[in-house]
């Protein structure tokens, strides 16, 4: 107890007669956190904003939480509203970043995913330069494009390409039903009709990001250089991108024929289940960043799960591949594949 009461981030704490148990409160990296004990030690889990205001209340330097939280009326903890991140930003798109109002909903910095020294001290020599975490949005088609490139050496996030991507077979009434549904409850369709572009444009646009990075050239065609896509699952690029390009009457480009499937390496570095992005960040007890199902927040997220997998001395390959001759067949690596 006496470790985490010294901690600058503690906000509350709370012993519990009945059970012994122990309860803490810290804010970290801007998110609300409670630690319980247990013989085991602490552990992290989260509640929501709400929650915290009907169990706090001030007490000289710190904020109690009460077990008989329905006596508390009144909370000096106001939990702060989370801002976005600004989704033009994130397209090259920003023309507000000098507004006040503009600023107080949104921020125009990327989650960190930066490391100390320390971290890779394990790190192993990777088969790649880069890894590009790719996590789309969209069933019916794609409506969210976002990559996240991570350096295999430094493991920082060198560069990211995100695009909003606009539906070609969808009439527009459609579109603003599907637009509303995915991303009004975030106040982001405003942004998306703004923003989005059919995929074709956003292929010509990956492809020029692609080669200003020297990952791809488009004279030689062929797989990534120096570079792997990783995603969370296969249905990203083993299902989805070649449902889209015959959607968009587009040729499937020659570098979504191999990638890894973050999943795959997860089961077989840990011997852990891998059921999804969240079941991952929670195996690994780290908290998630941004919003859950806006695509750029995912990779980052993903991009996160790939970091830790590095730190703890995993080697990241490619786990599925296809050929150009007969791209419906999956070749994968790993006999026990989620
Ligand atoms: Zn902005």
């Amino acid at each position: 107890m006496r470790a985490l009461l010294s901690n600058d981030a503690l906000l509350c704490a709370a012993i519990f007669p009945k059970t012994s148990a122990y309860l803490a409160l810290s804010r970290w990296k801007g998110m609300a956190m409670f630690h319980s004990a247990s013989r085991h030690g602490w552990h992290p889990f989260m509640l929501k904003g709400q929650q915290l205001a009907t169990l706090c209340v001030p007490h000289k330097s710190f904020y109690w939480i009460s077990t008989d939280s329905d006596q508390l009326e009144t909370s000096s903890l106001r939990p702060r509203r989370r801002r976005h991140l600004c989704y033009y930003f994130t397209q090259g798109l920003c023309t507000m970043e000098n507004d006040p109002l503009h600023l107080e909903k949104f921020t125009h910095d990327y989650p960190d995913l930066k490391l100390s020294p320390l971290q890779l001290n394990n790190l192993q020599q990777q088969p790649f330069e880069f890894y590009l975490v790719l996590d789309l949005e969209g069933m019916v088609e794609i409506l969210e494009f976002p990559v996240v490139m991570i350096d295999a050496k430094t493991l920082e996030a060198v560069d990211r390409f995100h695009r909003f991507v606009r539906p070609v077979k969808m009439s527009e009434k459609r579109i603003d039903e599907y637009i509303e549904g995915k991303y009004g409850r975030w106040g982001l369709d405003r942004v998306w009709h703004d923003t989005a572009i059919p995929f074709t444009k956003v292929l010509k646009e990956f492809e020029r990001w692609l080669q200003s990075h020297g990952l791809w050239n488009a004279r030689q065609g062929g797989k990534l250089k120096r570079a792997a896509f990783v995603t969370c699952g296969n249905w990203d690029i083993k299902t989805k991108i070649p449902q889209q390009c015959v959607t968009s009457s587009s040729y499937l480009p020659s570098y979504f024929l191999e990638w890894v499937n973050l999943k795959d390496i997860y089961l077989n570095f840990y011997k852990r289940r891998a059921g999804g992005m969240l079941a991952m960040l929670k195996g690994l007890q780290m908290p998630m960043v941004g919003t859950h199902h806006v695509g750029l927040d995912d990779a980052h997220n993903i991009a996160r799960v790939l970091q830790r997998i590095m730190i703890d001395g995993g080697i990241v390959k490619v786990t599925a591949k296809k050929s150009m001759d007969n791209p419906s067949e999956v070749k994968f690596r790993f006999k026990n594949r989620v």
